[in-house]
């Protein structure tokens, strides 16, 4: 078979684009926060990770300006040459003091993060943990470590145990976990691992790429969550999502970010992220900081939707977060549902195999801190609707 055939023999995308229901790579025109125009249209968004709604905040598109003006559009180089500004150390400092760790280190973007720090920890004589449903970027990082790495089924803790018990106890173990899992809208069951890894000597990471301004009681994530800062050793985080803005971080003892430093390769033979999205991450953090209220609104979003949804009939699963997927059932009905939903004004995001199994595809809704009231009901009478027609509920 020719290198090309599989491209050619690849026509499920065309055949949902023939019937008009293709909801991928769809153009956005204008963004307002809360609404965009697609095809000269409102639509309310459901579908972002905008949980604080920063990425219009006057401060923030303010400091991303200045920023850009003072350092130019781009970087031009790794962090590891010519491409660490003052911004990237002030950002690492306050991130570091945030969640209350020794230090932290800046990548251009949280999938590179993952990659970099996983496939830099876990060498030959290691072993990695990992649950089945972690993102794609740690699924890859774990690919491209040397050490053995061991899938438990998720949340399956006993499977866990037995992996970490059957592994010799003298070898480096690292298991690394979702905060939040963004295709469930659950939370880790922290305490869990955390014995665990006590038990057996394993390090923990955690992925708050979704708890990171959202859980805990000063937005610190999944440990604060738990009561569990000093217990951690790794908190990866992303800019794309609360912070408003795109890049990753991870923050943890310094003798370890300082080893990542010279040892993370998608840090150091990758560009960094530009000064305009820096700065605007600096600031958005400080809003974080300064507007604990933000985080009050995206939760009072999320259980009003919630219990709508619920109420109307809907399955939204483990659903304990911003994150609601609503069970739809095959692709096919996916997309009609999807599109049905994106006709009557309501944006959410389709999600198919490989992140669900078959016929578990999703309609994903993400709550922001500035949805009003208003943005709430028109979401749920367009489910309600579109729910009734295509008889999911
Ligand atoms: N981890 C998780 C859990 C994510 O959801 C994402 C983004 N979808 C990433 C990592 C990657 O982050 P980024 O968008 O910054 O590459």
């Amino acid at each position: 078979m020719s290198l090309f055939e599989k491209c050619y023999r690849f026509t499920k995308a065309r055949e949902v684009m023939a019937a008009g229901y293709y909801p991928y790579f769809v153009p956005i025109e204008a963004s307002y926060d809360t609404e965009v125009v697609i095809r000269g249209e409102r639509k309310v968004m459901v579908g972002s990770n905008n949980y604080l709604g920063l990425t219009h905040h006057p401060k923030v598109v303010t400091a991303a300006g200045e920023a850009l003006r003072k350092y130019g559009s781009g970087c031009t180089g790794s962090r590891f040459l010519n491409g660490t500004l003052d911004l990237h150390e002030r950002l690492e400092e306050r991130l570091a003091r945030f969640l209350n760790q020794e230090a932290a280190l800046v990548f251009s973007t949280g999938f590179q993060t993952n990659l970099g720090v996983i496939s830099a920890l876990v060498q030959r004589e290691d072993h990695l943990f990992s649950d089945k449903l972690n993102h794609a970027s740690i699924v890859d990082g774990a690919r491209l470590a040397f050490g053995t790495v061991h899938r438990y089924p998720h949340s399956d803790l006993r499977s866990l145990e037995r992996e970490l018990a059957r592994t010799p106890s003298e070898a480096g173990k690292l298991i690394v976990t979702d905060g939040i899992f963004s295709m469930e809208g659950s939370i880790v069951d922290l305490p869990g691992v955390m014995s665990l890894a006590e038990r057996y000597g394993a390090e923990v990471m955690i992925d708050d790429a979704h708890a990171f301004g959202v859980l805990g009681e000063n937005g610190r994530g999944t440990a604060e969550h738990f009561g569990m800062e000093d217990r951690v050793s790794l908190i990866m985080l992303t800019f794309s999502k609360s912070l408003a803005s795109i890049g990753g971080a991870i923050a943890g003892p310094e003798d370890v970010i300082h080893y990542l430093k010279h040892h993370a390769r998608s840090l150091i033979f990758s560009a960094s992220n530009p000064p305009s999205a820096v700065a605007a991450a600096l600031a958005a953090l400080e809003v974080l900081e300064e507007e604990p209220e933000r985080r009050e609104a995206l939760w009072h979003n999320t259980r009003r939707m919630q219990a709508g949804l619920r109420s109307l009939g809907f399955d939204i699963g483990e659903s304990e977060t911003p994150i609601i997927p609503v069970q739809v059932g095959d692709m096919e009905r996916m997309f009609v549902f999807w599109k049905t939903l994106f006709d009557a004004g309501v944006f959410t995001n389709p999600v198919t195999p490989p992140a669900v199994p078959e016929n578990a595809c999703r309609l994903r809704v993400s709550l922001m801190a500035t949805h009003t009231d208003d943005h709430v009901d028109l979401v749920l009478d367009a489910f309600a609707k579109a729910g009734k027609r295509m008889a999911v509920t």
